[in-house]
């Protein structure tokens, strides 16, 4: 969806226009808590503050203002901003404190050139970002991503999903993201380190157990990782393992946190069913991606007795209605780093579709794990049509505006990527207290423990719903639950 739209559809929800509230309020009063700041107490009159629908309209006319070319962050912050009027309007002291204009405005952006040399000589020059968003709660956290694709906006959106995200997980982690634009398609192992190398020789200063923790996302997976770490190691002199998670279990990982992203998305499709008395058992399960969320999600369905018929890549998707076979498909995307095409080729019974997303192919629980805005209102339009019961995001904004819409008015229980994949950064958080206490727990512990983890994060999300009268609509649930909590915390820490 590109800006205008976003603008269009929140003119639509809220009629408050900004020429009138600046009028009745020429500067926004920014008035603090008599309790976080004695000294200052306000001396506006309950009458003189902005209401919640106001103070929403005028923080996204100054987003929209000051980010125009940036369409995924204005989709994200629009997403979030006009799900959780019903929290600002319990909580007033949240508009007076000013938190939503300070929470759109990251702390602190970095970014700078990553230059590096090609197996044939030649000097290549890509850009590193690192956007860090909130520390209100804890250390920034938050994956890496490389990817051509990669530019200011698409980390933005994901930096200020992200502070949300690990909010709702209940552990003590701020929000940050970060990437390159460099594409590892078709790279050498001693490229991809050179490059992993060349972009830590700038990001380790900014870098720390308690400042900054990555991980990894699209393009950074245990490969590069490795790499990333080593190279800080080396820039530091430390062995300084809870700066990294997702590292390999022999130095310093955590067991399930590779598998944690997919497991908990469809753990969180068990606890959206679980509501109505139904499990996975027996149900098709359409899968989009073959990177690391969507494997662990097939993965994990197929164990619950669900039978996961599709996965794709940036060329197609394949089909399996023997259920997608799992190591087959590892070792042509994680061994072979091969298209997905090959499965087709090498499964008897399957079918590639070249240029094409999986949503047409009917089944009762779909989990988008690719990308950003990969299903839009014509794919929800086919979902729903052939009996769709529950979408799950594994990837981050997978799912248009538009098509969450359509979903939830056709009663499909939706779970938004902030709860159904909250589970790849919760098992993070988990690597962070290992690597503190210099522990390891078993795969078994560490699996019971993300499944508790995400059955908190469903019920967080579904009693914030409750609550702020949207019973059963995760969107609202997850934001403001989450948002609760960083405001919480943004108005005890005073202005910062
Ligand atoms: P991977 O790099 O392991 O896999 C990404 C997959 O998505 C690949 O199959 C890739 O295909 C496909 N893909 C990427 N871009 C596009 C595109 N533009 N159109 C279609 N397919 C595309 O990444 P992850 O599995 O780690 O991440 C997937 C999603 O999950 C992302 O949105 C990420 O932010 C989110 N996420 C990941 C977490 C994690 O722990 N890894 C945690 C929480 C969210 P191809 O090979 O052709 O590029």
């Amino acid at each position: 969806m590109d800006v205008a739209s976003v603008a269009a559809v929140t003119r639509a929800i809220d009629a408050v226009t900004v020429d009138r509230v600046k009028e009745r309020h020429p500067r926004a009063p920014l008035h603090l808590e008599s309790s976080t700041m004695p000294s200052a107490p306000s001396t506006a009159s309950a009458t003189e503050s902005l209401t919640s629908a106001e103070s929403i309209r005028l923080v996204l006319d100054t987003v929209e203002a000051r980010n125009p070319n940036e369409p995924e962050f204005l989709q994200a912050v629009h997403e979030v901003l006009e799900s959780i009027s019903p929290v600002l309007e319990a909580h007033p002291e949240f508009v007076d404190g000013g938190i939503l204009e300070r929470l759109v405005e990251p702390e602190r952006q970095i970014l700078f050139r990553v230059p590096w040399v090609d197996d044939a000589g030649r000097l290549q020059v890509n850009r590193g970002f690192r956007v860090q968003f909130s520390s209100v709660l804890g250390p920034y956290k938050g994956g890496l991503r490389f990817h051509p694709s990669v530019n200011l906006s698409i980390i933005k959106f994901l930096g200020f999903e992200q502070i949300f995200k690990n909010a709702l997980t209940g552990q003590g982690i701020g929000g940050a993201k970060g990437g390159s634009d460099f594409d590892p398609h078709g790279r050498s192992n001693a490229e991809i380190m050179r490059f992993c190398q060349s972009f830590m020789n700038e990001l380790y200063r900014h870098l720390g157990e308690h400042t900054d923790v990555p991980a990894g996302d699209i393009g950074v997976g245990a490969r590069e990782i490795g790499y990333l770490f080593g190279q800080y190691r080396k820039v530091t002199n430390r062995h300084e393992s809870g700066m990294f998670t997702g590292k390999g279990v022999q130095w310093g990982g955590a067991e399930v946190r590779t598998e944690a992203t997919g497991y908990g998305a469809v753990f969180f499709v068990e606890e959206m069913l679980g509501v109505h008395g139904e499990t996975l058992h027996g149900k098709r399960v359409g899968i989009s991606g073959s990177g690391n969320v969507a494997i662990y999600a097939i993965d994990k369905a197929r164990q619950l007795g669900a039978t996961p018929v599709t996965a794709s890549d940036s060329s197609g998707y394949v089909v399996d209605d023997a259920g997608i076979d799992v190591d087959l498909l590892r070792q042509i995307k994680e061994v072979e780093r091969a298209r997905i095409s090959e499965y087709a080729a090498r499964r008897p019974g399957a079918r590639y579709v070249e240029g094409a997303r999986p949503w047409e192919v009917p089944v009762d629980v779909a989990i988008p794990s690719a990308t950003q805005n990969e299903l839009d209102q014509g794919d929800a339009r086919a979902l729903i049509a052939n009996g769709v019961r529950a979408v799950a995001e594994g990837a981050n904004m997978p799912s248009t505006p538009e098509a969450i819409e359509l979903l939830q008015s056709a009663g499909v229980l939706f779970g938004p990527g902030k709860a159904a994949n909250a589970g790849g950064v919760a098992t993070s958080a988990l690597e962070m207290s290992q690597n503190a206490a210099r522990q390891r727990w078993s795969f078994d512990d560490s699996e019971a423990k993300l499944r508790a983890i995400m059955a908190d994060v469903h019920d967080a999300a579904f009693q914030a719903a409750e609550r702020y009268g949207r019973p059963g609509d995760y969107v609202v649930g997850a934001n403001s639950a989450g948002f609760e909590r960083v405001a919480h915390a943004m108005l005890a820490q005073g202005v910062i």
